[in-house]
């Protein structure tokens, strides 16, 4: 018995030609009629999306996560309301700054996003390997990383470029500082933390806030390579962390993470010596200890990397009950910047995809739309009031209302805490990398200062090495004489 499957062309019709077009005569020319070719070459021609502007080299797994701690006075996150709870994930680690086809060993943030299906909708940590970011408003966005992308004339990657913004925004100091060390180049996505990085908020079953931090510390240790290592594999294996990835779990070698938060109550908060809602900023561990919260492991790869890797859409904006924004200005940004970019890349109905789908039912009066799959929620009224349908806006998932003070303005005179981008990068050279460790972040950035040119190298690299002075004139010392 025949047991082949059949090809059909895309509409479900079985035929018999997949290579010779049909034609007049042995030798052409090519009929119109040969629909079947039209539909192969048309399809062929839309097969690429729009990559992503930023992180758009990744891989991705799907996982479990599952509850360890009592964390029930802090959030009454369904997930978290029991010890022992579990949920499906989806994780998608990436580099930021390369194209889709750039190696993987780039010193550059990765991107570590996580999708959790819960029984209340899908919550999104779309974070990275670092606790802190370049900038602090959203409106510096573009700008920065149009200087990480290419120069608008040669089409090359610019040190010029890189080192001339981040020395007129001395807020990144403390993120350029972690980049070059070697955590910059982590040796793959298994051997690397991962950090929500805003602050959020948390909120309990008696309607109280607290604001909290994620970190997902990798339980494989944090491995790194140096700047030389990552240079040689760039050129060996580019894809190098994800073949790390598919490797290991394919041979039943799961990674895991402990999840773990920070906790500042509002009192806190109000009191804390920086902004905490800065994203430059942590909250020394000292302060804010790590509290459990429970462990994700990853344990399968997607069937197919269109559909649930490149198709995939992470936004801060996907909370769930228990689980809340805060007003750093970042996140502010990001939850609108993200949808906007899944809109533009996968439609107006992007959550309908099988990766981004929720678990549980959505109820709404959003219709229509480009790739609408998903039935379009039947025959259920499309207008709110009505008399017909049974859907509640429950109150229970009402959030506490938050207090302000304050003037409205785009632009305040800068405060004393605003503008130390110092103390914190200083205790990171200082008490936190060992000697070693110091050295290689030295000679990473001699690396890439050298690449420096133009007519303004000199005030560029000046410039930075006052950044570094204030910070700890010793580091400032090394680099100057390296440069
Ligand atoms: P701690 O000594 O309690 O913790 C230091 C932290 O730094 C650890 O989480 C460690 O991660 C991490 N770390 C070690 N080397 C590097 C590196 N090269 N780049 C980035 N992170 C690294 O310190 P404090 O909490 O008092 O903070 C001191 C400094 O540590 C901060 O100014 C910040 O630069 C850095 N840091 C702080 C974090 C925080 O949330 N408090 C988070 C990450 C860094 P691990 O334990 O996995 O080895």
């Amino acid at each position: 018995m025949n047991k082949k499957k059949k090809l059909t062309n895309a509409s479900g019709r079985p035929y018999h030609e997949n290579e010779d077009s049909m034609t007049a005569g042995r030798r052409g020319p090519v009929l119109l009629q040969d629909h079947y070719l039209h539909e192969k070459l048309a399809h062929f021609n839309r097969e690429r999306i729009p990559e992503r502007v930023v992180h758009a080299k990744g891989t991705g797994a799907f996982g479990t996560f599952k509850v360890t701690n009592d964390i029930t006075r802090y959030t009454r996150a369904k997930l978290f309301s029991k010890v022992g709870n579990e949920c499906r994930v989806f994780v998608r680690f990436s580099t930021v700054g390369g194209e889709k086809g750039s190696a993987d060993t780039e010193r550059d943030p990765r991107g570590f996003a996580v999708k959790f299906y819960t029984e209340d909708g899908n919550w999104d940590l779309v974070g990275n390997n670092t606790p802190v970011f370049f900038i602090k408003d959203p409106k510096k966005f573009p700008d920065f990383i149009h200087t990480q992308k290419r120069d608008p004339k040669t089409n090359l990657k610019s040190p010029t470029m890189i080192w001339d913004y981040w020395g007129l925004n001395p807020e990144s100091l403390h993120q350029v500082m972690i980049l070059f060390s070697d955590r910059g180049t982590p040796d793959g996505y298994r051997y690397m933390n991962g950090y929500g990085s805003h602050t959020f908020s948390m909120v309990n079953s008696k309607n109280e806030r607290v604001w909290v931090k994620f970190h997902f510390k990798t339980m494989q240790g944090n491995r790194t390579l140096t700047g030389p290592q990552a240079d040689e594999i760039r050129g060996k294996d580019p894809d190098y962390s994800q073949r790390d990835l598919v490797k290991a779990i394919e041979a039943g070698d799961y990674p895991k993470w402990a999840l773990k938060i920070q906790v500042m109550t509002d009192e806190q908060a109000r009191n804390f010596r920086w902004n905490p809602f800065d994203l430059t900023k942590v909250w020394p561990h000292g302060e804010y200890p790590l509290i459990d919260a429970g462990i994700m492991e990853l344990n399968e790869i997607p069937e197919n990397y269109f559909a649930d890797v490149e198709q995939s859409a992470f936004a801060p904006s996907h909370t769930v009950d228990g689980i809340g924004l805060s007003p750093d200005k970042m996140l502010q940004g990001r939850i609108f910047a993200y949808p906007d970019a899944h809109r533009y890349r996968l439609g107006a109905n992007y959550e309908q995809i099988p990766v981004n789908r929720p678990i549980n039912p959505v109820h709404n009066y959003q219709r229509d739309g480009m790739m609408r799959v998903d039935g379009n929620q039947g025959d259920n009224p499309n207008y709110f009031p009505n008399s017909f349908d049974d859907i509640e806006a429950d109150k229970a998932y009402r959030e506490p209302p938050l207090k302000l003070d304050g003037d409205v303005a785009d632009s305040f005179d800068r405060n004393e805490n605003d503008d130390d981008h110092y103390s914190q990068p200083a205790a990171l050279v200082n008490e936190v990398m060992t000697k070693q460790e110091r050295e290689n972040t030295v000679a990473n950035i001699i690396a890439s200062m050298k690449g420096i040119c133009g007519p303004k190298k000199g005030e560029i690299i000046k410039r930075q090495l006052e950044h570094f002075e204030k910070m700890d004139p010793v580091f400032a010392k090394a680099v100057a004489n390296g440069l």
